[in-house]
């Protein structure tokens, strides 16, 4: 892009709505994302690894997930990888977690769920039971209720 047009787009920015601006900043994550593979932010990582929820560092190796190497905190016993904490994991999560919910709707087997996704069956195996009891508003009401009775019950004891 020329540099007046550049110039003459920051200034539209400012005129941007909040979910305007929203959607431009996931399409500039999302680009750098394409730019600097995970890959290349977990080998930079190691080496100088920290606890993201403690600062720690005093870390070891955690096995690898999703072809990431895991660290495990000796400090507060938290797991992380490179990406932890920065917008590209919940973004690279976010695009793991769509694909996958892609296979499941495609009711495809959890060796191919997990080759389409790039992770292991492991994984994919743990994914889709968290996918498949996703509760309805029907059991998000009827467990709302019970609560209630609970604690209606509880307080009546008291006193
Ligand atoms: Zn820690």
């Amino acid at each position: 892009m020329r540099k007046k047009d550049f110039s003459s787009f920051l200034a539209q920015v400012g005129s941007l709505s909040a979910q305007q601006k929203a959607q431009l900043a996931e399409i500039l994550v999302l680009s750098e994302a394409k730019q600097a593979p995970a890959q290349l932010i977990d080998e930079e990582f190691s080496g100088k690894a920290t606890c993201p929820a403690c600062a720690s560092e005093s870390v070891h190796k955690w096995g690898v997930v999703s072809g990431l190497q895991r660290y495990r905190c000796k400090e507060c016993k938290r797991t992380f990888n490179a990406l932890t904490g920065t917008p590209m994991a919940r973004l690279r999560k976010k695009e793991l977690w769509e694909d996958y919910s892609q296979t499941l709707s495609e009711s495809l087997s959890l060796t191919k769920a997990a080759a389409r996704c790039g992770i292991d069956r492991t994984t994919a195996f743990r994914w889709r039971h968290r996918f498949l009891p996703l509760p309805g508003p029907q059991a998000v009401r009827c467990s709302g209720i019970t609560e209630m009775d609970e604690t209606y019950f509880r307080e009546s004891f008291k006193g």
